[in-house]
């Protein structure tokens, strides 16, 4: 038996385009597949990506290069 709660709060990744589930009423949620952090907004049921959570990703892109700046 399907869920109809089962689709909701499903967003797709604005960074690497992979569907993932936001647990309900949660306001951030990282992509599973990229690690990517996002800022969610919910209309009712559904949730919705709504802007970068610029910390996070700036966070990401240090630790990048710092890897990248390795003898
Ligand atoms: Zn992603």
């Amino acid at each position: 038996m399907r869920e109809k709660s089962e689709r909701t709060g499903e967003v797709r990744c604005l960074a690497c385009f992979e569907r993932f589930r936001v647990p309900k009423g949660m306001e951030k949620m990282a992509c599973p597949n990229c690690g990517g952090e996002w800022y969610i907004s919910w209309s009712g049921p559904l949730a919705k990506i709504r802007k970068p959570v610029w910390e996070s990703w700036e966070r990401r892109e240090a630790l990048e290069m710092q890897q990248n700046n390795e003898p």
